[in-house]
């Protein structure tokens, strides 16, 4: 035997798990996006190569869902891989004790724990206090703003951080993003990763640069433009990063996540940015499709199919069993996860579909799907109402848009969802704070 080979034994002896074994995680969330508006649904406005580049790459979720209609609820419910409303956190939220709670755990926690080295980029919205930086949260180093919404071009709201300490940022916010995502996978490239990176982008205020108004010059409303422009930002960004993993021959092993934190909000009372939800009703704020169902792709080169759909509903929730399983942590018991690994479902190796149904609690609003059958009680006001209505029954197969109130019609169906929904009901507990704007 050589001596190279000797060496490589020993080397496989004291490491039973090569670092290419163990791939890097990347979570890139957007904010307010509309579940029309990219070009993987049909887009024709505006354009999103790179977000459609990475859809081409892995697998589309058809039915990909967000458990809170708002964005703190849902970045809650991401990081902890549990229902947000299982501890509380089920509005946004405002004042030195709402946050994350800290008796969770988040993914940063546990992939620190597995010897990755953890990067947080963007949009925080789990706490303004000491206590809740991400720093205390499970992620080494830290970049963005901490509340839930920033103007874009610098100079004004709350620093942008580095760590704690005001970054003095000079670039439009979603560029900054973009290039300390390119520069944490350039500084951590050699060992295994998680970045999350959470922008802002494109959610309120509508701020955009002038070279990119110009090219949707055709956009003849000027929030949709504005909006296409922040998207395209976006989308630059993401291809940055993407093409950055790629030159540094890391593609294949990363598994990259794509969603947005809720719907386009739409309707009145919202952080309205001209998004369009078509053929989804509904809105932000709201528990109809429009609030909670999200554009939502996932990517692993070679280990998960390319160019595919996946029908099934799955949830953000999803995100942390699915990272923790790729990168080989066993999921304990005690943690009583409500997400489930999504792997051997879109590579065809698991049985069933990944939930029998899916919930959700936002104050009055309710709703659970059970295969193509969905209960809701909505906000009234997204179609011209007033408050919470009673509940209503939609097959989602033959009804995306939840136009056919079938409940008068199938009251065993009502009966079904209901008592699914009322079982799951009593894990949750009261929520910490009551609801906030944004
Ligand atoms: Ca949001």
């Amino acid at each position: 035997m050589s001596r190279v080979w000797l060496v490589l034994v020993a080397l496989a002896v004291v490491t039973p798990v090569s670092a290419a074994e163990k791939p890097n995680i990347v979570v890139i969330v957007g904010d307010d996006m509309g579940y029309a508006d990219v070009g993987f649904h049909g887009c024709k406005d505006i354009p999103t190569p790179n977000l459609d580049a990475l859809a081409k790459a892995g697998t589309r979720f058809t039915s990909g869902y967000v458990s809170g209609p708002y964005c703190s609820p849902t970045r809650a419910g991401l990081l902890t891989g549990r229902y947000q409303t299982r501890f509380g956190h089920e509005f946004n939220g405002a004042g030195a004790d709402v946050g994350l709670p800290l008796t969770e755990k988040t993914l940063a926690d546990r992939l620190k724990a597995a010897g990755y080295a953890t990067g947080w980029v963007g949009k925080w919205h789990l706490g303004n206090a000491d206590k809740f930086h991400p720093q205390k949260r499970g992620f080494d180093e830290a970049f963005g703003f901490l509340g839930g919404a920033h103007p874009y071009f610098p100079g004004k709201g709350e620093p942008i951080l580095r760590g704690t300490k005001d970054a003095n940022e000079t670039e439009y916010l979603t560029d900054a993003f973009g290039r300390e995502a390119v520069a944490f996978v350039d500084k951590h490239k050699a060992k295994p990763f998680f970045l999350y990176l959470a922008f802002n982008a494109v959610h309120t205020p509508m701020h955009a640069t002038d070279e990119r108004l110009k090219k949707f010059a055709d956009i003849k409303d000027n929030t949709r433009r504005t909006y296409a422009a922040m998207m395209w930002a976006m989308d630059e960004a993401i291809g940055k990063l993407v093409a950055k993993l790629k030159a540094e021959k890391l593609d294949k092993s990363t598994l990259i996540v794509f969603f947005s934190d809720n719907g386009g909000p739409t309707m009145q009372g919202t952080t309205i940015n001209g998004s369009v939800n078509a053929p989804l009703r509904g809105s932000k704020r709201t528990t109809l499709e429009g609030g909670v169902r999200v554009p939502f792709v996932m990517s692993w080169p070679g280990q998960i199919p390319a160019g595919a759909t996946f029908d099934a509903p799955v949830i953000q929730l999803d995100v942390l069993p699915t990272a923790l399983s790729a990168v080989g942590v066993e999921v304990k018991a005690d943690w009583k996860l409500d997400g489930v690994n999504l792997i051997p479902h879109v590579t065809g190796g698991a049985k069933g579909v990944p939930h029998d149904a899916l919930f959700w609690r936002f104050g009055q609003q309710t709703a659970v799907r059970k295969g193509d059958w969905k209960l809701v009680r909505y906000d009234a006001t997204a179609d011209g109402g007033k408050g919470t209505t009673a509940a209503r029954l939609y097959n989602l197969a033959s009804d995306i848009g939840e136009k056919t109130d079938l409940s008068a019609k199938e009251p065993d169906k009502v009966k079904e969802l209901q008592v699914a929904w009322d079982e799951w009901n009593k894990g949750n507990v009261a929520p910490l704070w009551g609801g906030g704007k944004k």
